[in-house]
């Protein structure tokens, strides 16, 4: 079943370096929920300034679900374009305001991203009005501690950041590193079953109205993590991989040994959890990626196969 949203809503479906923005067009205050990646800033400004976009019509807030690479990295040059100030969820914004490129997982998980000021902290708990529509802000740990979901009643929709896709999530942390995050992950899962949900509009995807579909495999994923801390440190830094090659475009092979022995991601969860010498992490990685057909090789390169 195709999805119907509100006209006053726009979702720009983008890839997977960046994550989906979504315009709210008010009568008199226009919001956008995330801003993509920093490499693809100009895109993204491009996209506001189209027509299906804003046009020429200002821009009065800059919201986000949570702090990731591919959620803000417009912030600084929509802010530094339109003047407007941004919202952030108010459990993130001290790591955002110290800059924790460990726990945001920038540096760490060898990502970019322009650093940017947080105007206002979203509550869990409060309501926004965006594009004419009230919004809950709802806590949805888990992939991010500090994320939060946004829910209209009215219409069904939940505007769900990396805390639901149609086909999973966003990567949970193993427990041998944050013991809390598949907890809550589940604990997430759960909230979002009880919410009359008719429409989720993903971080990453097209939006969808299947909901009972997308929680089932949701759950299936949480089960099979639950079982298994090192297929949840392989899922991690497979999809931490997959994102680095759609950054690059290419990466050398036989660096790869020494890649995943220096960015700190990598290095942390095989200490934790799969304790593999840096060629056979990097070794598993490429087979099990070239297995799921989410790389190729090219000469002596792994590209990504999108
Ligand atoms: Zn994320």
């Amino acid at each position: 079943m195709r999805h119907t949203l509100p006209p006053q809503l726009h979702v720009f479906v983008r890839d997977w370096l960046s994550a989906n923005n979504v315009l709210l067009k008010g009568r008199d205050r226009h919001v956008l929920i995330d801003s993509g990646y920093v490499t693809h800033a100009p895109l993204t400004l491009a996209l506001l300034r189209s027509e299906r976009g804003l046009g020429q019509a200002p821009l009065s807030l800059l919201v986000n679900t949570h702090g990731h690479s591919d959620h803000i990295g417009g912030n600084a040059a929509i802010r530094a374009a339109y003047g407007c100030p941004i919202a952030f969820p108010a459990a993130e914004a001290p790591l955002v305001e110290r800059w924790d490129a460990k726990t945001l997982l920038y540096e760490y998980a060898d990502q970019e991203a322009d650093r940017f000021p947080i105007d206002v902290r979203l509550e869990a708990g409060s309501t926004h009005v965006w594009g004419d529509l009230e919004w809950r802000m709802l806590a949805a740990p888990g992939h991010d501690m500090g994320a939060l979901v946004f829910f209209n009643p009215e219409h069904g929709i939940l505007v769900s950041g990396d805390a639901l896709w149609e086909n999973g999530y966003g990567f949970v942390m193993p427990r041998a590193i944050d013991p809390a995050a598949l907890p809550a992950t589940r604990a997430t899962l759960d909230m979002i079953a009880e919410l009359p949900v008719r429409i989720v509009i993903p971080g990453h995807g097209e939006p969808f109205t299947n909901v009972a579909a997308a929680l089932d495999k949701a759950y299936l994923r949480t089960e099979a993590f639950e079982a298994d801390d090192a297929r949840m440190a392989r899922h991690a830094l497979k999809v931490v991989l997959t994102f680095s090659l759609l950054a690059r475009r290419a990466m050398r092979i036989a660096d790869l040994p020494a890649y995943v022995a220096r960015i700190g991601i990598y290095r942390d969860l095989n200490d934790a959890v799969l304790r593999m010498t840096p060629e056979a992490l990097a070794e598993m990685l490429v087979a099990e990626l070239l297995r799921a057909r989410a790389v190729r090789i090219e000469g002596d390169c792994l590209v990504p196969a999108a």
